[in-house]
C-alpha cells in the first residue's frame, strides 16, 4: 500500500507554501537535496556559517522522517515516521540548536518504555532508575550495575557514539564501558546476564531497535545507548508531534535566508542550480543514480555493496480509548515493545534479517497521547505500530499487527475506528531513503555502523568535487539526531570554504 499525500492543517500548508515560494532568484552557495532531519541540520549549519542555501524535497511537505499529519480525522495528527525522540535532546547538534528555547516542548511519560509478556507480567523502564530496579526485583541490582555507570558517563558516551567515528575519544572510559557491555549483552552471553525473563526481555526489546539479527554487537551498542537514556534524559515525545522539530529547523533556515523547493524529486545533479557545494540527504543508491557515471567505478561498486536491513511495516490506528493492556501498568508508557521473551525476539529478529517472514514479528508501538494529551480528543486518539519484516516485503501488515496488539491488550480491536497499513515496500515508495522499507538507512552491522556508506576517512565526502552525502546512511546512522547532516556540513565548510570554526547554532532572537 502506498501512502497518499495527506491533507495538511491550514497553518502548516500556508507556512510550507510560503517556504517554497520565498525568494528563489538568488544563486545559492549550497544545495541540499532532501529535507529529513539530516538535510535540515546540514542546511542550518551551512546557513549559520553565512552561506545562501537552497533545499530540494521530493514530497509536497518538508521533514523526511519528521512529518506529523492528519490521516483519518482533521483533529488528530499522526506521526508518519518518527515519534519518540531520545536522541533529539542529547545529540551534540540538538544540544546547540536547543529545541526547548525554540518552543518545542518535550513531553515525558513516567515509564520510558514497557515490555509486556504473554503471562501478564511486564517489564517497565521507569525514568527513575531506582524505581526500575525496585520493580525488577531479583534483577534490580544487576540492572543498576549495568545502567548506573552509563548514566554517570552519559555525555561522553553520547558524544562518542554521535561522533563521525574517525577520531580517538579524549576520554577512553566511555568507549571502554560501552565495549564491555556490548560484549556481555550483544553476544551469546546475553541470556545469562539476568535471572528473570522480565529483565532479559526488557533489555532485548531496546536492542531490537537496531532492526537486525539478535544478538549482535551493533544491537548491544543500541541497547546501551537508548537503554541508559531511558533513565536519564528520557524518551520524550514533542508536544504536537515530530513535525514540530522540522518546523523549528525550517524556521531557522528561512530566517537565515534559506529557500525550500518542495515537490521536486531530484533525478540528476544536472537539474540543480550551480552551487559551490551539494549535500545529499539521500540513500547511497540514490547518490549512485543521480551522480551516475561521474562517480569513479570503485566508489560506485562500494555503494552497490552497501547492504540494507530488514523493513518496517507500519500501521496507523485511530482508536476510541486508551489501549486496554492486559497488564494496566503498561499504559504508563508511551513506547511499548511487543516481542515476547528474549528467545522469541532473538528468533523473530534473526529471521527477518535473513529474509524470512514470521507470523509473530517484533512490534514497536507508540501511544503519543500517553505523554502528550494534546494529541487526543474525547473518543479519539492516534496509535502507531510497526513490525520488523524482511526487506522489500509487500504484505499489508494491518491484520498481523492488530492481532499482535490484541494478544497483549484483549479488546483492542473493538476500539479501532480507522486503521491504515503500509508495507515495507510501501515505505520505500513513500521515501526512497527507506530502501526496501529499511528505516535504518542501511543494515546495522558493526562494520556498517562504523563504515557507512563505504570505508573512507571522511565518510561524508564523495570522490566528486563538492558533492557530499549527509543522510543517515553516513555515521552515526539512523535516528533523529541531525549529526550526519551536521558533520557533513562541517566537512563541506572545511574543505570547500576553508571555514574551520563550527558556526554558532543557538537561537537567533527571531527564533525565540
Ligand atoms: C516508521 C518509522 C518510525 C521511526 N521512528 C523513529 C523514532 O521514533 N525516533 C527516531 O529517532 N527515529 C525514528 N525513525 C528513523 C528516523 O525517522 C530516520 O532515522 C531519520 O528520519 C533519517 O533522517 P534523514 O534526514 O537521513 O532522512 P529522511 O528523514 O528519510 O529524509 C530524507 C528526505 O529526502 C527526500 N529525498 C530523498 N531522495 C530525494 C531526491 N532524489 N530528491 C528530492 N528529495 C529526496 C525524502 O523525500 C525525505 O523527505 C523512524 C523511521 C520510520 C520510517
Amino acid at each position: 500500500m502506498i501512502i497518499t499525500e495527506p491533507s495538511l492543517p491550514f497553518e502548516s500548508f500556508i507556512e510550507r507554501r510560503a517556504l517554497s515560494l520565498y525568494g528563489g532568484c538568488v544563486q545559492p552557495d549550497a544545495v541540499v537535496v532532501g529535507t529529513g532531519p539530516n538535510g535540515l541540520a546540514a542546511a542550518v549549519t551551512l546557513s549559520r556559517a553565512g552561506l545562501k542555501v537552497a533545499l530540494y524535497e521530493a514530497r509536497k511537505t518538508i521533514g523526511g522522517g519528521l512529518r506529523t499529519e492528519p490521516l483519518f480525522d482533521v483533529d488528530i495528527e499522526h506521526d508518519i515516521c518518527s515519534a519518540v525522540h531520545p536522541m533529539a535532546v542529547v545529540s551534540p547538534f540538538f544540544r546547540q540548536f536547543d529545541l526547548a528555547s525554540r518552543g518545542v516542548n518535550m513531553m515525558h511519560p513516567s515509564v520510558s518504555y514497557a515490555h509486556p509478556l504473554h503471562n501478564g507480567q511486564a517489564g517497565l523502564a521507569y525514568r527513575d532508575l531506582e524505581a526500575t530496579c525496585a520493580h525488577l526485583g531479583p534483577d534490580g541490582d544487576r540492572w543498576r550495575r549495568l545502567m548506573k555507570p552509563l548514566l554517570d558517563h552519559s555525555r561522553e558516551l553520547v558524544d562518542f557514539i554521535m561522533s563521525g567515528q574517525r577520531s580517538l575519544p579524549r576520554n577512553p572510559s566511555a568507549p571502554a564501558l560501552l565495549l564491555s557491555r556490548m560484549l556481555a549483552h550483544g553476544t551469546a552471553l546475553a541470556p545469562g546476564r539476568f535471572r528473570t525473563e522480565v529483565a532479559r526481555s526488557l533489555l532485548t526489546g531496546v536492542a531490537a531497535h537496531a532492526v537486525g539479527k539478535l544478538p549482535s554487537l551493533a544491537s548491544g551498542a543500541v541497547a546501551m545507548l537508548l537503554g541508559h537514556l531511558a533513565h536519564g534524559t528520557g524518551w520524550p515525545i514533542p508536544e504536537g508531534g515530530s513535525a514540530r522539530i522540522a518546523d523549528a529547523l525550517a524556521r531557522d533556515i528561512t530566517a537565515a535566508g534559506g529557500i525550500f523547493h518542495t515537490d521536486h524529486h531530484v533525478t540528476s545533479l544536472d537539474e540543480l542550480p550551480r552551487a559551490k557545494v551539494v549535500l545529499l540527504d539521500t540513500s547511497p543508491r540514490t547518490l549512485a543514480r543521480i551522480a551516475g557515471d561521474r562517480l569513479p567505478v570503485g566508489y560506485r561498486r562500494g555503494l552497490a555493496r552497501f547492504r540494507y536491513g530488514p523493513a518496517a511495516a507500519k500501521v496507523d490506528f485511530l482508536v476510541s480509548e486508551p489501549i486496554p493492556w492486559a497488564n494496566p501498568a503498561v499504559g504508563q508508557a508511551a513506547t511499548v515493545h511487543l516481542g515476547g521473551t528474549q528467545a522469541e525476539m532473538f528468533r523473530a529478529e534473526t529471521a527477518a534479517a535473513a529474509g524470512i517472514r514470521t507470523q509473530e514479528p517484533f512490534v514497536l508501538l507508540v501511544d503519543p497521547a500517553q505523554a502528550d494529551p494534546s494529541r487526543a480528543r474525547p473518543g479519539r486518539r492516534p496509535v502507531w505500530a510497526y513490525a520488523h519484516v524482511p526487506n522489500g516485503d509487500t504484505t499489508d501488515p494491518t491484520a498481523m499487527v492488530t492481532a499482535c496488539i490484541e494478544r497483549y491488550a484483549p479488546g483492542f480491536t473493538d476500539t479501532v475506528i480507522h486503521r491504515r497499513g503500509v508495507s515495507g515496500a510501501g515505505l520505500h515508495a513513500y521515501n526512497p531513503n527507506y530502501v526496501g522499507g529499511d528505516i535504518g538507512a542501511g543494515a546495522m552491522t558493526l562494520w556498517q555502523s562504523l563504515m557507512r556508506p563505504v570505508p573512507r576517512f571522511d565518510p561524508y565526502r564523495t570522490p566528486l568535487t563538492r558533492v557530499y552525502l549527509c543522510s543517515a546512511s553516513t555515521p552515526p546512522g539512523p535516528s533523529v539526531h541531525g549529526m550526519s547532516g551536521y558533520l557533513a556540513a562541517l566537512s563541506a565548510l572545511r574543505h570547500e570554504f576553508g571555514i574551520r570554526t563550527p558556526p554558532d547554532l543557538g537561537p537567533l532572537p527571531i527564533n525565540r
